[in-house]
């Protein structure tokens, strides 16, 4: 195919940040040799791509070349056993748990989302709502492959390189293409969780609820109310859930079962999923968002507080699938997300501070969600011994740079408190501001290993633009 033909507009998840890029997209390794090898002879610099889930710049590069992993999405090997899998980097979350789960299987650490890619998921080395007790995706692979883009191949697990396998895992694609990975996944003995609703009436409350739940709840997430002020700051609902016991569950075998697990395909059995974002349209503004926050708040806290009840793993683990393309309503601009993660110990104060600057900026988050986190042994991990707070911001095109400065203020007191940020959820953040979240020398460090792996320096970014070169 031609140059010019590949050439798409290639965005972030959000829609806030895209450019014009040359797209390749190989259904396998042939495939895969021969894009690498045209890319190399053009001497383009290449952005690799999953499902383009991060909301920023992480998987794109403005007139750059992409390599779409997502047609490299053959399972290769499933022992039903065992639980562990090998997969091709684009297979979704989605497609793995729908193949799993009737063995009694399931992904130990699952995004918000089903569908981002195994690739980009390592490559991001995403959390779940079990942070705090499963860690991070990374620390169920058990072994990857990586073609480096001079089309070297190496095999990484933390036996083999441990090193360079706790750097490839979390580097966002700089370090090479993950063209293979083995996983061990989490048995699971009904397709249900028992989840418990709790209402917390302020930030305090919910950080400490949060605090105490996380050992005794396989997950444990919060929702805040990102309008409420003063006393009320901070206010929100927690679900607690963990998997059912051995026979807990009457049949295990239904509940198993791929279709049981489906998000129901209507709302009230008339509106057809893929228009149910067309009904939250009209609400995606600030009074609109106020009241949907305020009916949610008050709706938990007291019909629906101290509630137990069975769920089925799909619907409690990807709320966010509920409304396919739920993120249109931000059109024209779209949206971006601000995910800090404080130590515990700072977390309040900054987390506070963060919701007064949005309320004051007149620009409060119409999506927040906490969750409880614990340090992984990644180079570049965004982990720590705290709690993660992620701002959804609707990018109004007339304050675009307001919002921007805001981000900015939000994350200084971040960095202050020895915090980090998830390159997954970024597109805003400052070089400066960004870089002196990594302490121990870790851009040093996987400068470096790129030095040895990507010496042409084929493998960019927007994201990697901003943390290696600082621009
Ligand atoms: C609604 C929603 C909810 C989310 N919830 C969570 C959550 O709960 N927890 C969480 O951690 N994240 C969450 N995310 C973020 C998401 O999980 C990450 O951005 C993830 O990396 C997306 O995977 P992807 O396949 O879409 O990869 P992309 O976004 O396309 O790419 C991600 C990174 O991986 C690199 N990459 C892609 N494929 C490969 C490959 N084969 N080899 C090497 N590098 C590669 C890219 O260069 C890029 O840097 C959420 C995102 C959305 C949209």
């Amino acid at each position: 195919m031609e140059w010019a033909q590949r050439l798409q507009w290639v965005e972030g998840w959000g829609m806030a940040v895209g450019g014009a890029g040359y797209v390749f997209r190989p259904a396998d390794a042939a495939g895969l040799a021969e894009a690498l090898s045209e890319v190399r002879a053009a001497g383009m610099p290449l952005a690799l791509r999953g499902a383009g889930c991060s909301y920023g710049d992480a998987a794109l590069r403005a007139e750059s070349a992409v390599l779409d992993c997502s047609g490299l999405d053959r399972v290769l090997r499933w022992d039903p056993e065992g639980g562990i899998v090998d997969v091709e980097p684009g297979v979704s979350l989605g497609a793995l748990w729908r193949m799993t789960i009737a063995d009694g299987w399931w992904p130990p650490v699952v995004t918000g989302t089903m569908a981002p890619t195994i690739g980009g998921a390592l490559a991001m080395n995403v959390h779940g709502k079990n942070n705090w007790v499963r860690g991070t995706l990374g620390e169920h692979c058990l072994e990857l492959d990586l073609v480096t883009p001079r089309g070297d191949a190496l095999t990484l697990s933390p036996e083999r390189e441990p090193e360079l396998f706790r750097a490839v895992i979390g580097s966002f694609g700089q370090l090479g293409i993950i063209t293979r990975a083995r996983l061990q996944l989490k048995k699971v003995y009904s397709g249900l969780v028992e989840v418990r609703a709790v209402a917390a009436p302020d930030l305090a409350t919910l950080l400490r609820l949060t605090d105490e739940a996380k050992d005794r709840w396989e997950y444990v997430v919060g929702w805040l109310d990102a309008f409420a002020r003063g006393a009320a700051l901070g206010r929100g609902l927690l679900h607690f859930a963990r998997h059912l016991e051995p026979g807990e569950d009457p049949r295990p075998g239904a509940s198993l079962s791929a279709a049981a697990q489906d998000l129901p395909s209507t709302l009230l059995g008339v509106v057809p999923k893929s228009q149910m974002w067309r009904l939250l349209a009209p609400f995606t503004n600030r009074p609109g968002m106020r009241a949907i926050n305020l009916a949610k708040y008050l709706s938990g806290s007291t019909l629906g507080n101290r509630k137990t009840y069975r769920q089925s793993l799909a619907a409690f683990s990807f709320l966010l699938d509920y409304v396919p393309d739920w993120k249109k309503v931000y059109l024209p601009g779209g949206l971006i997300q601000h995910q800090s993660f404080v130590p515990i110990a700072r977390a309040e104060e900054v987390f506070r501070n963060q919701l007064e600057v949005c309320l004051e900026c007149g620009m409060p988050s119409f999506l927040a969600v906490l969750k409880r986190h614990r340090p992984d042994p990644f180079l570049m991990s965004h982990g720590v011994d705290g709690f993660s707070l992620a701002l959804d911001f609707p990018v109004p095109p007339r304050r675009r740079a307001e919002l921007w400065a805001m981000v900015r203020e939000l994350a200084g007191p971040v960095v202050d408190a020895g915090g980090r940020f998830y390159p997954a959820k970024d597109a805003a953040l400052p070089a400066a501001l960004y870089r002196d979240t990594f302490r121990d020398g870790q851009l040093a460090r996987l400068a470096e290993l790129k030095a040895r792996l990507d010496p042409d320096r084929t493998l960019r970014s927007g994201l990697a633009d901003r943390l290696l070169d600082g621009s």
